[in-house]
This record gives C-alpha cells, sequence and structure tokens, in this order.
C-alpha cells in the first residue's frame, strides 16, 4: 500500500523507503510482461537511463523471439517464458550467451526473489499476476504497479502483505501514479479522488450503436496506444472500475470518494481535493513512459525528452459525468467494491472470460456486463477470502462466465 497521507497509520515511511538517489549501483529492475505494451516502454526508460537502471530478470508469455531479442539487447541475469511450449526455442536463442533460461509459472515467482532484484515491474495481465506479486512483496522487493487486476483481486491482501514485508508499491497507472504525485507532501486526509477517464472509443455511442460495435472498433482507442485487454477494458470502461478499486486500496479511500470524471483529451491524468477545497492535480501529454519512469527513479524526477504540454494549442480540455446505463461494467466495478470480500475477484475473472470472448467473436459487446453480473450472483461469495480462495474464485467464476458465452452471429 502506498500512501503518504495520514489516511493510513502504519504505510507512511513506505514512500521515502526507495530510490533516494546519488548512489552508484545501478538499480536492477525484473520486468514481469517485458514483451507487452508497459514492458517494451519500460525497457525505453531503461534503455534511457542506462546509468541509474539496468534490466535483471525479463519475462514473457508467449512472445519468445522479442523476448531473446530483447535478452540480447539488455543482457539480463535471467528471462522466463510462462508458456512452457517456447522453453527449448527461447533457450536454443539464446544459448551464446550468460542468461539463465526458465519456463513456467512458477519460475515467474522464483526469479523475482534472487537477492540481486531491487524492484519488480508488474507489467502483466490479469489474475496471472497475483502469485508473482505476491512472491516479490514476500520477498521484499519494492512493487512497481502496472497490474492492476492484483489490487481488483486482492487489494487487502496485498496491502497486509506490504506492511509486514516493509513493500512500497510504486503506482504506474497514470491515474494512480497523478493521484500519488499530488499527494506528495500532504499531510492531510483526501476528501476526494477525482479519477479522470478518456471514456474510451465509444464514448459518444448510444445503447444501440453499441449492440453492433466490434472488437475492431473497440481496439481503436482514442489517447492511448495499449495492449488488447486494457484496450477493451476501456472500452466498456471496466477499466475505470478496476482503477476505483485500485484506488481505495491504493490511498486508503472510500469509493463514495472517488469520483469518476470523463475527460476526453487525457491531460488532467487525475486529482485529489482536499478539506480546504483545494484541488491539486497531474497533467501531462499522454505518454506511459512518464508514470513508469517516476516509479523506478521515485523520489527523484529524471531528464526525459518525452514531448512537453503546450498550452497555445492545446484543445478545449472538458469534463463529463459518466454514464453508468451505458457503460454498466462500471456501476458493477462499484457494486464489487460495496459487497467486498472476494467480488471483485469474481468481477475480475468473469471480465477477462468476456473481455477475451468479445475479442473471438464469441460475446456481444453490452452482453460483457450481463454475464459479469450473472457470474456475480452465481458464483460462492466469501467474506473474507484467504489466498487460496482467490485461486479457488477466480477457477469458479472462469467456468461460470465461459458457460455463457457463445459465438455471435453479428460479429
Ligand atoms: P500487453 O498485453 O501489451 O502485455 C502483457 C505482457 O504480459 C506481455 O509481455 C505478455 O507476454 C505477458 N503476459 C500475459 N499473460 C501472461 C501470463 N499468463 N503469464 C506471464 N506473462 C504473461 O499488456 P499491457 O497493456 O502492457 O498491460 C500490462 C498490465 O499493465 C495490465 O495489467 C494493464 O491493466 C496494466 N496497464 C497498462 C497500461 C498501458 O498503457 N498499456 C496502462 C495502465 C495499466
Ligand atoms: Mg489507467
Amino acid at each position: 500500500m502506498i500512501n503518504n497521507s495520514q489516511q493510513s497509520k502504519d504505510t507512511t515511511p513506505l514512500l521515502h523507503r526507495e530510490g533516494q538517489g546519488g548512489g552508484s549501483a545501478l538499480k536492477q529492475i525484473a520486468i514481469l510482461g517485458s514483451t507487452g505494451s508497459i514492458g517494451t516502454q519500460a525497457l525505453q526508460v531503461i534503455a534511457a537511463h542506462a546509468d541509474r537502471f539496468e534490466a535483471r530478470i525479463l519475462t514473457a508469455n508467449n512472445r519468445w523471439q522479442l523476448l531473446a531479442e530483447q535478452a540480447r539487447q539488455f543482457l539480463p541475469a535471467a528471462v522466463v517464458i510462462a508458456n512452457e511450449a517456447h522453453y527449448e526455442a527461447l533457450r536454443d536463442a539464446l544459448s551464446d550467451l550468460p542468461i539463465a533460461v526458465y519456463a513456467g509459472a512458477d519460475a515467474l515467482c522464483q526469479v523475482v526473489e534472487s537477492d540481486e532484484v531491487d524492484m519488480v515491474l508488474t507489467a502483466m495481465v490479469g489474475f496471472a499476476g497475483l502469485p508473482p506479486t505476491i512472491a516479490a512483496i514476500r520477498a521484499g522487493k519494492p512493487i512497481a504497479l502496472a497490474n492492476k487486476e492484483t489490487m481488483v483481486v486482492a487489494g487487502e491482501l496485498i496491502n497486509r502483505l506490504c506492511r509486514e514485508h516493509q513493500v512500497p508499491i510504486l503506482p504506474v497507472d497514470s491515474e494512480h501514479s497523478a493521484i500519488f504525485q499530488s499527494l506528495i507532501g500532504e499531510v492531510s486526509p483526501i476528501e476526494k479522488i477525482i479519477l479522470t477517464a478518456s471514456g474510451g472509443p465509444f464514448r459518444t455511442f448510444t445503447k444501440e450503436q453499441l449492440q453492433t460495435v466490434t472488437p475492431q472498433m473497440a481496439l481503436r482507442h482514442p489517447n492511448w496506444d495499449m495492449g488488447a485487454k486494457i484496450t477493451i477494458d476501456s472500452a466498456t470502461m471496466m477499466n475505470k472500475g478496476f482503477e476505483v478499486i485500485e484506488a481505495k486500496w491504493l490511498f486508503g479511500v472510500e469509493p463514495d470518494k472517488i469520483q469518476v470524471v470523463v475527460h476526453p483529451q487525457s491531460v488532467v491524468h487525475s486529482a485529489v481535493q482536499f478539506a480546504d477545497g483545494a484541488v491539486k492535480a497531474q497533467l501531462g501529454v499522454p505518454d506511459m513512459r512518464v508514470p513508469i519512469q517516476l516509479a523506478f527513479s521515485f523520489p527523484e524526477r529524471l531528464q526525459s525528452d518525452f514531448d512537453r504540454l503546450d498550452w497555445f494549442t492545446m484543445h478545449d480540455l472538458t469534463f463529463e459525468r459518466p454514464d453508468t446505463d451505458r457503460f454498466r461494467c462500471l456501476a458493477l466495478a462499484y457494486e464489487s467494491l460495496h459487497q467486498g470480500g472476494n467480488m471483485p475477484c469474481i468481477v475480475n475473472a468473469a471480465n477477462e472470460v468476456v473481455n477475451r470472448a468479445f475479442l473471438v467473436g464469441n460475446c456481444a459487446f453490452l452482453e460483457m456486463a450481463d454475464i459479469i453480473e450473472k457470474t456475480m450472483q452465481r458464483a460462492t461469495f466469501i467474506q473474507q477470502p484467504t489466498y487460496e480462495d482467490y485461486l479457488a474464485t477466480d477457477k469458479e467464476a472462469r467456468r461460470i462466465a465461459a458457460e455463457q458465452t457463445h459465438p455471435s452471429p453479428s460479429l
């Protein structure tokens, strides 16, 4: 859990433990999901600051060729390919280099524990990020958190482990990084978090139009170039719902104090309002390398050549209320937070299934929310889940959701 205000009494010092700067040793970073959108941008940051950071571990799920190319360029101590079917191909591709090659989900958990790793960037997608994140926390590694599903599924458990092991979490999600930056130096409670949302590609669509939208349309996000899963989550606004849950756990703020505001230009990355009515926000050109770099270098800010805001050519900045009638996934995420327990884990699992089903034509756009809602009603509710309960819930909810998907003739 991160927090530099008094929202939570025992986590204040955690923020300041890492990255004091000025040291000579390179910070050794393990990137879980180095071949993805966040992972590749993280490697750009590392390449641009080779005097500060080194890629110690690189991992991927299937794209072993790209992983091999990255390994050749960055010379990590080890690489992991989660899908074991690609192990031999990857091993052979790197046989001339002194790089250890591992395969399988368990290996992800083991490599992050290495003494040499100083920070773990969780840039893999979905529930699969939970076990290695927990392994990293137990090993005392500071987390640069991109994998929001970890906090959605098990935020309470993650916070407990972070406190136990004195591990800080540095947010990479742009909104949470903005909130984090707005909180620097504050000691008073948060009155309200203003969580901005682009609204995605279907912001102006009617419900009728939403009935026939295709995956290709959903994959065209107006402001951000991201992996397929989060891009579709942005189109349904489940992504924003997940970010509400993520914000609750990261900043210790109840959901009724987290206001989602649709801001199509994605310039204001989020804001915090305080007891005196003052609002602090962080602004910038949409570029994920900014929050990634800050998570690596905090509390320092490093030089970058990323685009700067041009105040005089910027279009109007506009703000709208979200419409939970057209974007029901946002309402379902809030609902899961109110119910608590394993309900967000149920929503996450059902969402992973329908997200994929929509992508491959087995579920229409508006059906995604229906299936998630039915899964919430049918899956076993557990008020105080353990880690094992989360694993079982994930399996059960996936099964229930999958039973409801089917090839969709209209897609
Ligand atoms: P992506 O699909 O582009 O990349 C995912 C990476 O994770 C790949 O390297 C892939 O090989 C690996 N991976 C996927 N499934 C895996 C599994 N089961 N086991 C091991 N490795 C696996 O995704 P992305 O857009 O980079 O997003 C990564 C995470 O960051 C997600 O949780 C997303 O919500 C979050 N995030 C992304 C952005 C963004 O701009 N892309 C912004 C904020 C948050
Ligand atoms: Mg975000």
